[in-house]
Protein backbone atom coordinates (compact mmCIF):
# COMPACT_ATOMS: atom_id res chain seq x y z
CA UNK A 1 0.00 0.00 0.00
CA UNK A 2 1.13 3.48 -0.96
CA UNK A 3 -0.09 6.95 -0.03
CA UNK A 4 -1.77 9.59 -2.83
CA UNK A 5 -2.61 12.77 -2.22
CA UNK A 6 -4.86 14.71 -4.11
CA UNK A 7 -5.86 18.52 -3.49
CA UNK A 8 -8.97 19.99 -5.04
CA UNK A 9 -10.93 22.93 -4.90
CA UNK A 10 -13.94 23.07 -2.23
CA UNK A 11 -17.06 25.67 -2.36
CA UNK A 12 -18.64 25.88 0.98
CA UNK A 13 -21.45 27.59 1.65
CA UNK A 14 -21.88 30.63 3.93
CA UNK A 15 -22.67 28.53 6.70
CA UNK A 16 -20.00 26.36 6.16
CA UNK A 17 -17.65 28.73 5.56
CA UNK A 18 -18.40 30.60 9.13
CA UNK A 19 -18.32 26.51 10.59
CA UNK A 20 -14.86 25.81 9.07
CA UNK A 21 -13.56 29.50 10.11
CA UNK A 22 -14.52 28.15 13.76
CA UNK A 23 -12.55 24.78 13.39
CA UNK A 24 -9.69 26.51 11.89
CA UNK A 25 -9.24 29.30 14.37
CA UNK A 26 -9.83 26.18 17.32
CA UNK A 27 -6.72 24.30 15.60
CA UNK A 28 -4.15 28.28 15.33
CA UNK A 29 -5.35 28.46 18.88
CA UNK A 30 -4.36 25.02 20.03
CA UNK A 31 -1.21 24.96 18.00
CA UNK A 32 -0.14 27.96 19.11
CA UNK A 33 -0.86 27.07 23.10
CA UNK A 34 0.78 23.52 22.47
CA UNK A 35 3.78 25.36 20.27
CA UNK A 36 4.22 27.61 23.32
CA UNK A 37 3.83 24.84 25.92
CA UNK A 38 6.54 23.01 24.07
CA UNK A 39 8.92 26.03 23.32
CA UNK A 40 8.90 26.08 27.67
CA UNK A 41 9.24 22.13 27.56
CA UNK A 42 12.17 22.50 25.22
CA UNK A 43 14.06 25.38 26.73
CA UNK A 44 13.80 23.59 29.92
CA UNK A 45 15.00 20.05 28.55
CA UNK A 46 16.11 20.20 25.22
CA UNK A 47 13.49 18.16 24.20
CA UNK A 48 9.80 18.79 22.62
CA UNK A 49 6.45 17.27 23.79
CA UNK A 50 5.26 14.15 22.38
CA UNK A 51 1.53 13.94 20.70
CA UNK A 52 0.16 12.15 23.12
CA UNK A 53 1.92 14.65 25.78
CA UNK A 54 0.64 17.65 23.89
CA UNK A 55 -2.83 15.55 24.15
CA UNK A 56 -3.01 15.13 27.45
CA UNK A 57 -3.78 18.70 28.32
CA UNK A 58 -6.80 18.95 25.96
CA UNK A 59 -9.45 17.44 28.81
CA UNK A 60 -8.70 20.51 31.01
CA UNK A 61 -8.64 22.77 27.86
CA UNK A 62 -11.92 22.04 27.19
CA UNK A 63 -13.51 22.71 30.17
CA UNK A 64 -11.80 25.94 30.04
CA UNK A 65 -12.87 26.65 27.16
CA UNK A 66 -16.05 25.56 25.86
CA UNK A 67 -15.84 26.61 22.50
CA UNK A 68 -12.85 23.84 21.93
CA UNK A 69 -15.68 21.29 22.53
CA UNK A 70 -18.43 22.67 20.36
CA UNK A 71 -16.57 24.39 17.29
CA UNK A 72 -14.04 21.62 16.42
CA UNK A 73 -14.37 18.35 15.71
CA UNK A 74 -12.07 16.57 18.67
CA UNK A 75 -9.77 14.42 16.08
CA UNK A 76 -9.02 18.10 14.34
CA UNK A 77 -7.24 19.03 17.62
CA UNK A 78 -5.42 15.49 17.75
CA UNK A 79 -4.67 16.60 14.35
CA UNK A 80 -3.07 19.45 15.06
CA UNK A 81 -1.06 17.79 17.80
CA UNK A 82 0.19 15.42 15.42
CA UNK A 83 1.40 17.81 12.76
CA UNK A 84 3.41 19.92 15.57
CA UNK A 85 5.17 16.94 16.85
CA UNK A 86 5.59 16.15 13.15
CA UNK A 87 6.94 19.68 12.76
CA UNK A 88 9.41 19.36 15.79
CA UNK A 89 10.84 15.49 14.61
CA UNK A 90 12.01 17.38 11.21
CA UNK A 91 13.08 20.27 13.01
CA UNK A 92 15.27 18.19 15.24
CA UNK A 93 16.82 15.63 11.83
CA UNK A 94 17.36 19.12 10.45
CA UNK A 95 14.85 19.11 7.36
CA UNK A 96 12.87 21.99 8.50
CA UNK A 97 13.17 25.42 10.50
CA UNK A 98 11.62 25.67 13.98
CA UNK A 99 8.05 25.46 14.22
CA UNK A 100 6.73 28.89 14.23
CA UNK A 101 3.53 30.51 15.52
CA UNK A 102 0.40 30.39 13.44
CA UNK A 103 -1.33 33.72 12.32
CA UNK A 104 -5.25 34.76 11.80
CA UNK A 105 -3.66 36.21 8.82
CA UNK A 106 -2.14 33.43 7.49
CA UNK A 107 -3.48 30.23 5.58
CA UNK A 108 -5.70 28.97 7.70
CA UNK A 109 -5.99 24.84 8.07
CA UNK A 110 -8.08 21.88 10.02
CA UNK A 111 -7.36 18.51 9.64
CA UNK A 112 -9.93 15.70 9.50
CA UNK A 113 -7.97 12.14 10.73
CA UNK A 114 -11.19 10.52 9.84
CA UNK A 115 -14.86 10.02 9.56
CA UNK A 116 -14.85 11.97 5.77
CA UNK A 117 -16.55 10.66 2.82
CA UNK A 118 -16.47 11.10 -0.75
CA UNK A 119 -19.99 11.13 -2.98
CA UNK A 120 -20.11 12.68 -6.34
CA UNK A 121 -18.79 15.96 -6.59
CA UNK A 122 -19.47 16.28 -2.86
CA UNK A 123 -17.36 15.97 0.50
CA UNK A 124 -18.64 15.34 3.49
CA UNK A 125 -16.78 16.72 6.95
CA UNK A 126 -17.56 15.35 10.32
CA UNK A 127 -19.66 18.45 11.88
CA UNK A 128 -19.43 20.56 8.70
CA UNK A 129 -21.73 18.40 6.27
CA UNK A 130 -21.21 17.89 2.42
CA UNK A 131 -19.49 20.57 0.88
CA UNK A 132 -19.21 20.74 -3.16
CA UNK A 133 -15.90 19.90 -4.36
CA UNK A 134 -14.35 19.64 -8.40
CA UNK A 135 -12.79 16.70 -8.37
CA UNK A 136 -10.63 16.30 -11.75
CA UNK A 137 -9.84 12.71 -10.78
CA UNK A 138 -10.57 9.78 -8.94
CA UNK A 139 -8.66 7.50 -6.70
CA UNK A 140 -10.27 3.87 -5.49
CA UNK A 141 -8.05 3.63 -2.54
CA UNK A 142 -8.95 4.38 1.00
CA UNK A 143 -8.99 8.11 2.09
CA UNK A 144 -6.87 8.57 5.71
CA UNK A 145 -6.53 12.00 6.30
CA UNK A 146 -8.10 15.22 4.97
CA UNK A 147 -6.76 18.71 5.26
CA UNK A 148 -8.66 21.69 4.40
CA UNK A 149 -7.22 24.82 4.03
CA UNK A 150 -7.88 28.57 3.40
CA UNK A 151 -5.75 30.33 1.48
CA UNK A 152 -4.70 34.13 1.57
CA UNK A 153 -7.24 34.66 -1.22
CA UNK A 154 -9.62 32.93 0.21
CA UNK A 155 -10.06 30.15 -1.75
CA UNK A 156 -11.18 26.68 0.36
CA UNK A 157 -8.93 23.72 -0.77
CA UNK A 158 -9.14 19.93 0.83
CA UNK A 159 -6.18 17.85 0.55
CA UNK A 160 -6.84 14.10 0.59
CA UNK A 161 -4.70 11.27 1.08
CA UNK A 162 -5.64 8.29 -0.05
CA UNK A 163 -4.15 4.38 0.59
CA UNK A 164 -3.87 2.96 -2.45
CA UNK A 165 -2.41 -0.47 -4.02
CA UNK A 166 0.89 0.27 -5.68
CA UNK A 167 0.61 -0.40 -8.90
CA UNK A 168 2.36 2.77 -10.52
CA UNK A 169 3.25 2.07 -14.49
CA UNK A 170 7.05 3.24 -14.60
CA UNK A 171 8.78 4.80 -16.68
CA UNK A 172 11.24 2.30 -18.22
CA UNK A 173 14.01 4.28 -18.65
CA UNK A 174 17.08 2.23 -17.68
CA UNK A 175 19.81 5.21 -17.48
CA UNK A 176 22.09 6.50 -14.71
CA UNK A 177 21.71 9.92 -14.36
CA UNK A 178 24.28 12.41 -12.56
CA UNK A 179 22.23 15.69 -11.91
CA UNK A 180 24.49 18.73 -10.76
CA UNK A 181 22.36 21.86 -9.29
CA UNK A 182 22.88 25.07 -9.92
CA UNK A 183 21.70 28.47 -10.18
CA UNK A 184 22.47 29.18 -14.01
CA UNK A 185 21.18 26.35 -15.18
CA UNK A 186 18.72 24.52 -12.63
CA UNK A 187 19.59 21.61 -13.41
CA UNK A 188 22.80 19.85 -15.50
CA UNK A 189 21.84 16.24 -16.18
CA UNK A 190 24.93 13.88 -17.50
CA UNK A 191 23.52 10.30 -18.67
CA UNK A 192 26.70 8.93 -19.16
CA UNK A 193 27.00 9.82 -22.96
CA UNK A 194 25.83 13.49 -23.24
CA UNK A 195 24.86 16.45 -20.91
CA UNK A 196 21.76 17.99 -20.67
CA UNK A 197 20.65 21.78 -18.97
CA UNK A 198 17.68 22.39 -17.96
CA UNK A 199 16.76 26.00 -16.93
CA UNK A 200 14.83 28.00 -14.53
CA UNK A 201 11.25 28.96 -16.27
CA UNK A 202 11.85 32.44 -17.23
CA UNK A 203 8.65 33.70 -16.49
CA UNK A 204 9.57 33.12 -12.80
CA UNK A 205 11.04 36.11 -13.40
CA UNK A 206 8.21 38.36 -14.54
CA UNK A 207 6.51 37.15 -11.92
CA UNK A 208 9.06 38.41 -9.61
CA UNK A 209 8.79 42.24 -10.92
CA UNK A 210 5.51 41.61 -10.17
CA UNK A 211 5.70 40.74 -6.73
CA UNK A 212 8.17 43.87 -6.17
CA UNK A 213 5.62 46.24 -7.26
CA UNK A 214 2.37 44.79 -5.21
CA UNK A 215 4.75 44.68 -2.12
CA UNK A 216 5.81 47.97 -2.88
CA UNK A 217 2.10 49.31 -3.22
CA UNK A 218 1.33 47.20 0.11
CA UNK A 219 4.38 49.12 1.74
CA UNK A 220 2.31 52.17 1.18
CA UNK A 221 -0.88 51.54 2.68
CA UNK A 222 -2.08 53.01 5.74
CA UNK A 223 -1.90 49.88 8.78
CA UNK A 224 -5.58 48.34 9.31
CA UNK A 225 -6.75 50.09 6.30
CA UNK A 226 -9.45 48.32 4.12
CA UNK A 227 -7.01 49.34 1.26
CA UNK A 228 -4.15 47.61 2.70
CA UNK A 229 -6.20 44.43 3.29
CA UNK A 230 -7.07 44.61 -0.42
CA UNK A 231 -3.33 44.96 -1.45
CA UNK A 232 -2.84 41.80 1.10
CA UNK A 233 -4.65 40.06 -1.26
CA UNK A 234 -2.99 40.96 -4.07
CA UNK A 235 0.53 40.03 -2.76
CA UNK A 236 -0.76 36.58 -1.70
CA UNK A 237 -1.95 35.78 -5.27
CA UNK A 238 1.38 36.58 -6.84
CA UNK A 239 2.79 35.10 -4.18
CA UNK A 240 0.27 31.85 -4.89
CA UNK A 241 1.12 31.89 -8.91
CA UNK A 242 5.10 31.66 -7.97
CA UNK A 243 4.92 28.61 -6.08
CA UNK A 244 2.19 27.05 -8.18
CA UNK A 245 4.83 27.87 -11.36
CA UNK A 246 7.50 26.72 -9.43
CA UNK A 247 5.97 23.31 -8.22
CA UNK A 248 4.24 22.85 -11.82
CA UNK A 249 8.40 22.92 -13.38
CA UNK A 250 10.02 21.00 -10.72
CA UNK A 251 7.30 18.09 -11.12
CA UNK A 252 7.42 18.02 -14.90
CA UNK A 253 10.99 17.65 -14.61
CA UNK A 254 11.37 15.65 -11.78
CA UNK A 255 8.76 13.21 -13.54
CA UNK A 256 10.75 13.33 -16.79
CA UNK A 257 14.01 12.55 -15.42
CA UNK A 258 12.24 9.73 -12.64
CA UNK A 259 10.66 8.10 -16.59
CA UNK A 260 14.35 8.24 -17.74
CA UNK A 261 15.80 6.59 -15.15
CA UNK A 262 16.58 3.70 -13.09
CA UNK A 263 18.80 5.61 -10.72
CA UNK A 264 19.23 9.18 -10.19
CA UNK A 265 22.53 10.71 -8.30
CA UNK A 266 22.65 14.07 -7.19
CA UNK A 267 24.44 16.02 -4.19
CA UNK A 268 23.05 15.93 -0.85
CA UNK A 269 23.21 19.60 -0.84
CA UNK A 270 22.66 20.73 2.61
CA UNK A 271 20.73 23.22 0.90
CA UNK A 272 19.61 24.67 4.44
CA UNK A 273 22.89 25.42 5.51
CA UNK A 274 24.02 27.28 2.19
CA UNK A 275 20.70 29.50 2.09
CA UNK A 276 22.45 30.46 5.67
CA UNK A 277 25.31 31.41 4.71
CA UNK A 278 25.46 32.31 1.67
CA UNK A 279 24.87 35.23 -0.15
CA UNK A 280 23.47 33.17 -2.89
CA UNK A 281 20.90 32.79 -0.64
CA UNK A 282 17.70 34.60 -2.56
CA UNK A 283 19.13 32.73 -5.70
CA UNK A 284 19.70 29.24 -4.13
CA UNK A 285 16.15 29.29 -1.82
CA UNK A 286 14.08 30.49 -5.03
CA UNK A 287 16.20 27.73 -7.31
CA UNK A 288 14.12 25.41 -5.23
CA UNK A 289 16.51 22.34 -4.86
CA UNK A 290 15.27 21.15 -1.84
CA UNK A 291 11.52 20.41 -3.11
CA UNK A 292 13.57 19.44 -6.43
CA UNK A 293 15.44 16.53 -4.63
CA UNK A 294 12.18 15.74 -1.89
CA UNK A 295 9.80 15.17 -6.06
CA UNK A 296 12.20 12.74 -7.34
CA UNK A 297 12.58 10.85 -3.71
CA UNK A 298 9.36 10.07 -4.09
CA UNK A 299 8.63 9.52 -7.80
CA UNK A 300 11.82 7.12 -7.80
CA UNK A 301 10.20 5.20 -4.36
CA UNK A 302 7.11 4.76 -5.90
CA UNK A 303 8.63 3.32 -9.08
CA UNK A 304 11.34 0.97 -7.01
CA UNK A 305 13.69 2.91 -8.54
CA UNK A 306 16.52 4.96 -6.53
CA UNK A 307 17.34 7.87 -5.93
CA UNK A 308 21.32 8.62 -4.53
CA UNK A 309 22.95 11.07 -2.34
CA UNK A 310 26.28 11.84 -2.42
CA UNK A 311 28.12 13.23 0.26
CA UNK A 312 28.35 16.97 0.05
CA UNK A 313 31.89 17.16 0.72
CA UNK A 314 32.13 15.02 -2.02
CA UNK A 315 34.34 17.28 -4.09
CA UNK A 316 32.25 17.06 -7.28
CA UNK A 317 33.20 20.00 -8.98
CA UNK A 318 37.55 19.60 -7.98
CA UNK A 319 37.75 16.67 -10.05
CA UNK A 320 38.93 16.13 -13.38
CA UNK A 321 36.33 13.32 -14.86
CA UNK A 322 38.57 12.29 -17.71
CA UNK A 323 41.59 11.33 -16.00
CA UNK A 324 40.67 12.18 -11.97
CA UNK A 325 43.14 14.36 -11.26
CA UNK A 326 41.22 16.56 -8.20
CA UNK A 327 42.43 20.39 -8.88
CA UNK A 328 42.47 23.19 -6.72
CA UNK A 329 39.25 24.89 -5.79
CA UNK A 330 37.85 27.38 -8.22
CA UNK A 331 35.60 30.50 -7.45
CA UNK A 332 31.83 29.47 -8.49
CA UNK A 333 32.63 32.92 -10.92
CA UNK A 334 35.02 30.14 -12.74
CA UNK A 335 32.64 28.40 -15.29
CA UNK A 336 35.12 26.36 -17.55
CA UNK A 337 38.58 25.08 -16.74
CA UNK A 338 41.58 22.82 -18.37
CA UNK A 339 42.80 20.00 -16.54
CA UNK A 340 46.61 20.43 -15.59
CA UNK A 341 47.26 16.92 -16.02
CA UNK A 342 45.25 15.75 -18.85
CA UNK A 343 44.64 18.98 -20.20
CA UNK A 344 41.01 18.37 -21.31
CA UNK A 345 39.03 20.94 -21.28
CA UNK A 346 36.10 21.19 -19.43
CA UNK A 347 32.78 23.13 -18.48
CA UNK A 348 32.31 23.49 -14.84
CA UNK A 349 28.95 21.91 -14.62
CA UNK A 350 29.06 19.58 -16.87
CA UNK A 351 32.06 18.29 -14.76
CA UNK A 352 30.45 18.28 -12.07
CA UNK A 353 27.41 16.19 -13.28
CA UNK A 354 29.78 13.88 -14.70
CA UNK A 355 31.33 13.28 -11.24
CA UNK A 356 28.47 12.98 -9.40
CA UNK A 357 27.64 10.38 -11.67
CA UNK A 358 30.66 8.15 -11.58
CA UNK A 359 30.23 8.58 -7.85
CA UNK A 360 27.02 7.00 -7.80
CA UNK A 361 27.74 4.50 -9.67
CA UNK A 362 30.64 3.71 -7.21
CA UNK A 363 28.46 3.83 -4.64
CA UNK A 364 26.31 1.20 -6.29
CA UNK A 365 29.24 -1.27 -7.13
CA UNK A 366 30.60 -0.91 -3.75
CA UNK A 367 27.10 -1.89 -2.15
CA UNK A 368 26.45 -4.48 -5.09
CA UNK A 369 23.41 -3.75 -5.99
CA UNK A 370 25.17 -1.76 -9.53
CA UNK A 371 22.36 -3.77 -11.88
CA UNK A 372 19.09 -3.65 -10.04
CA UNK A 373 18.00 -0.51 -8.60
CA UNK A 374 16.83 -1.38 -5.19
CA UNK A 375 14.27 1.17 -3.39
CA UNK A 376 16.23 1.29 0.04
CA UNK A 377 18.61 4.45 0.56
CA UNK A 378 22.57 4.41 0.73
CA UNK A 379 22.67 6.18 4.16
CA UNK A 380 19.28 4.96 5.82
CA UNK A 381 19.89 7.02 9.39
CA UNK A 382 19.58 10.26 7.15
CA UNK A 383 16.56 8.85 4.82
CA UNK A 384 14.02 11.22 3.89
CA UNK A 385 11.32 9.31 4.13
CA UNK A 386 9.70 11.09 7.03
CA UNK A 387 9.90 13.81 5.08
CA UNK A 388 8.48 12.28 1.81
CA UNK A 389 5.69 11.45 3.94
CA UNK A 390 5.11 14.49 5.51
CA UNK A 391 5.53 17.02 2.20
CA UNK A 392 3.10 14.62 0.45
CA UNK A 393 -0.01 16.80 1.49
CA UNK A 394 1.62 19.56 0.04
CA UNK A 395 2.65 18.12 -3.25
CA UNK A 396 -0.53 16.63 -4.52
CA UNK A 397 -1.59 19.75 -6.92
CA UNK A 398 1.09 19.19 -8.47
CA UNK A 399 0.65 15.75 -8.47
CA UNK A 400 -2.87 16.15 -10.56
CA UNK A 401 -1.60 18.82 -12.71
CA UNK A 402 1.20 16.43 -13.41
CA UNK A 403 -0.96 13.71 -14.84
CA UNK A 404 -3.64 15.58 -16.30
CA UNK A 405 -0.59 17.60 -18.21
CA UNK A 406 -1.07 21.12 -16.36
CA UNK A 407 -2.21 24.28 -17.74
CA UNK A 408 1.15 26.32 -17.93
CA UNK A 409 3.57 26.41 -20.74
CA UNK A 410 6.55 25.48 -18.77
CA UNK A 411 8.66 23.42 -21.56
CA UNK A 412 11.55 20.81 -20.92
CA UNK A 413 13.35 21.58 -23.87
CA UNK A 414 16.93 20.93 -22.57
CA UNK A 415 19.66 22.65 -24.40
CA UNK A 416 21.91 19.53 -24.92
CA UNK A 417 25.29 20.11 -26.09
CA UNK A 418 28.07 18.03 -27.16
CA UNK A 419 31.58 18.84 -26.06
CA UNK A 420 34.89 19.05 -28.53
ZN1 LIG B 1 42.38 15.48 -16.35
Amino acid sequence: MIRQAQKVRIYPNNEQKQQLAGAMGCCRWWWNYALNKSLETYQETGKSLSRSGLNAFLPNLKQEHEWLKTEVYSQSLQQTSLNLSRAFINFFEKRARFPRFKSKHGKQSVGFPQSVKIEGDKIKLPKIGWVRASFDRRYAGKIKTVTITKDRTDKYFASIIYEVEACFVSGNGNKILGIDLGIKDFAIVNDGVKTSKYSNPRHLKKHEKNLARKQKKLARKQPGSKSRQKARKLVAKVHARISNSRQDFLHKLSRKLTNESKVIVVEDLNVRGLVRNHKLAKAISDAGWGMFVNFLSYKLERENKRLIEINRFFPSSHICPNCLTQVSRMDLNVREWVCNNCMTHHDRDEAASKNIRAEGIRILKSDGTADSASRETVRPNRGRKTKARQDSVKLETACDSEVAGGSSSISLSASNYDKP
